[in-house]
């Protein structure tokens, strides 16, 4: 019998029954579909919150220790499973910056060790060639990366199946037993399992599995649209934000443009308005974007929270219970560090971050 049952196979749940694995635990994944397809497929993969300083230090914090690890996560996952999870520094600009906002980040990058350059329009240019409408100023964050959703849940699926986490999909999670204040099992639509330590990561749905245990947390769907141009390699470099969107180059030339931000509950469908703010927002920046086919349009339900900032640790009211939710906009770049946090609480080892910032109620 598993020693940690997790709810939830996206990114959280993965990478929480990876660190668990590996120091020794028996872990066992419940997924409802299948693994990695929700929100942590859809995302862009930056390694960075959009305008980091908008964010609070949490956030910042969560962020910066994944930005130090991703590299060599990344590597070791594409030699345990074959496949490249396409970890790539191709940087972030960020045009649109004003002067408070210059000064904003100045402040956040002095305080917490960034490198940021300032560029007037010349030097935007000169970097990142080909872009249409831009501002007079911009701020060039030259060290962050970017990484491949699909391809990372695939090189950390197989690495879960090489450290023996038994993954249960098509497996919806219905109910989570207790007594007497204690977690006691899981009730799944193919039985009810023993369970003494049950970690919740279902993502948007989160507060909805908490429910039924009167557990109340901030977390609700948020939906997010992206849309895939086939371009050639070269057309873009870098990862360029404006406004409330961006542009993801990826290594084999295609270019990503994300993303819409809707709060329309658990309807995940794609539609019109948003494949034309995104093609009208990508196509402006980049005009030769117009000769590009649109492979693609997809969306995910990110699980929106207050501040973004997610819920991570023991329940205060069910022992054996433990959540790690919320990630909203960054839960791959915070969500390396909040599986490690997680992990840690349940193996008892000393947190790598002050907990108390992610406490969940
Ligand atoms: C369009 C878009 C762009 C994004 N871009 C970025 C980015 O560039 N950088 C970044 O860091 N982040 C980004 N994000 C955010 C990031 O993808 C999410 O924060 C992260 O994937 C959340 O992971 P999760 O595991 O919590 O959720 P999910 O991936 O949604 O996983 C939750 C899982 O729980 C399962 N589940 C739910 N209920 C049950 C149940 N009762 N029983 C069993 N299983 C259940 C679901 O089926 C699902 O697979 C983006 C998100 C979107 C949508």
């Amino acid at each position: 019998m598993a020693d940690v049952h997790i709810i939830g196979g996206g990114l959280i749940g993965m990478l929480c029954a990876r660190f668990l694995a590996q120091a020794g635990v028996n872990v066992a994944i419940y997924e409802r579909g299948e693994l990695g397809r929700e929100s942590s497929w859809a995302g862009g993969g930056i390694l960075s919150p959009l305008y980091p300083w908008r964010y609070s230090d949490a956030v910042t914090e969560l962020a910066r220790w994944g930005q130090s690890r991703y590299e060599e996560v990344a590597a070791e996952l594409r030699r345990e499973s074959g496949i490249d999870p396409e970890y790539r520094r191709t940087g972030l600009l960020l045009l649109d910056i004003d002067e408070t906002e210059r000064q904003r980040a100045e402040v956040w990058a002095g305080r917490f060790d960034y490198h940021l350059e300032y560029l007037d329009r010349k030097a935007i240019l000169k970097l990142q060639p080909n872009l249409g409408e831009i501002s007079s100023q911009a701020i060039w964050m030259p060290e962050v990366a970017q990484l491949r959703n699909p391809r990372l849940l695939k090189a950390l699926r197989i690495s879960l199946e090489r450290l023996g986490v038994a993954i249960h999909e098509q497996t919806p999670v219905r109910e989570i037993l207790h007594y007497k204040g204690v977690i006691t099992g899981l009730s799944t639509e193919q039985g009810q399992v023993p369970a003494s330590r049950v970690v919740v990561a279902g993502g948007a749905w989160s507060a909805e599995i908490l429910k039924g245990l009167g557990i109340q947390i901030e977390v609700a769907p948020v939906r997010g649209q992206m849309l895939l141009f086939r371009a050639e390699p070269g057309l873009l470099e870098h990862t360029v934000l404006s406004g409330n969107h961006y542009l993801i180059p990826r290594a084999d030339g295609r270019i990503l443009a994300g993303s819409t931000l809707e709060h329309v509950g658990f309807d995940r469908q794609i539609t019109d308005e948003g494949r034309d703010e995104l093609y009208d927002f990508a196509t402006r920046l980049l005009p030769p974007l117009e000769e590009c086919e649109v492979e693609m349009q997809w969306s995910g339900l990110r699980p929106g929270s207050p501040d973004g900032i997610p819920c991570i640790g023991a329940s205060g009211s069910l022992s054996g219970l433990y959540i790690n939710a919320g990630h909203f906009r960054n839960g791959v770049v915070i969500g390396l560090a909040s599986a490690r946090l997680l992990a840690d609480q349940i193996l008892g080892n000393p947190p790598i971050l002050d907990e108390s910032q992610f406490r969940c109620n």
